[in-house]
């Protein structure tokens, strides 16, 4: 299932992708008020919607894609984005050499602050940064809470993926040791537009991913190209730190950011990013003119 959230009004919903159109699901037959609500249920949550889908004359609302304003597909989350740094070798390389390829897996996170949805414009904090850049990611979002968890099982411990766009001011990054602020201003993690259940996922390490900017291909990889598999992510930060249900993981970009080409590439007022993941769509945002 393709889970969209999205805003009526002054409220949050989420529903289903169907037909092209959006379901609303929010509060239908005792489901959930919002998304991260239902993943916390577990697999009970889905047989219910499933359910509740299983006749096409469900009684809940429905919006056309177009006639929607986009939310990130959990817009209100607990915790900070997990994120992957130099997770795909040609990517490490273009920020240094050779010496960059990590030998063990490098975290840093992302403050909540930084969550909007497909279409938002993301603003570009030209007063601090001079070197806002992109970087298309797969993210994966736990859907059951666990510590200790093995390779073997780290699937199980999935709810699903969606897109993600990491986007960093690299002078701020270099400027201040840690990654935090550089890569945690307002509006700097686009995510969506769907959360797709990984039963529809046939193999997330082969997964052809994209980044154009202003219809430009800067990225081209493929998620077959990891250095550390999305199991072995999730076995190694659940080694002493619970995982929770709605904790979102980036996997890391692979190579083509604005900073790997010579000179630089960053991006500009009113770039527009696209960011395409097989079977994931499109997430489209714009930098603030
Ligand atoms: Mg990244």
């Amino acid at each position: 299932m393709k889970f969209v959230s999205f805003q009526v009004g002054d409220r949050q919903a989420y529903g289903v992708e169907r037909d092209g159109r959006i379901i609303e699901l929010a509060g239908l037959h005792g489901l959930p008020q919002d998304l991260l609500g239902g993943i916390e249920q577990g697999e009970g949550f889905l047989q219910k919607v499933k359910y509740v889908l299983k006749d096409d004359s469900v009684e809940g609302p429905s919006y056309s894609q177009d006639g929607i304003k986009w939310l990130s597909p959990l817009p209100n989350v607990k915790r900070n984005i997990m994120c992957v740094g130099k997770n795909y070798r040609d990517h490490a390389i273009e920020m240094g050499s050779e010496q960059d390829i990590p030998k063990d897996i490098m975290i840093f996170t992302k403050a909540t602050n930084t969550v909007i949805g497909h279409g938002e414009t993301v603003l570009h904090h030209g007063e601090m940064t001079e070197q806002l850049d992109y970087e298309g990611e797969l993210a994966v979002v736990i859907g059951k809470r666990g510590k200790g968890i093995s390779t073997e099982d780290a699937l199980e411990h999935v709810f699903g993926y969606t897109i993600l766009n990491d986007i960093t001011a690299r002078d701020l990054q270099k400027k201040h040791g840690q990654f935090f602020i550089g890569k945690s201003l307002d509006t700097t993690c686009p995510i969506g537009p769907y959360l797709l259940t990984k039963d529809e996922v046939i193999d997330p390490q082969n997964l052809t991913i994209t980044t154009r900017v202003n219809d430009e291909i800067r990225q081209s990889s493929n998620t077959r190209e990891m250095i550390f598999t999305i199991p072995t992510i999730i076995s190694t930060l659940s080694m002493g730190m619970t995982l929770e249900p709605g904790d979102i993981i980036a996997t890391g970009t692979p190579a083509g950011v604005g900073k790997g080409f010579n000179p630089p590439r960053f991006l500009k007022k009113g770039d527009k990013m696209e960011i395409e993941i097989e079977s994931l769509g499109i997430l489209t945002n714009q930098l603030q003119a």
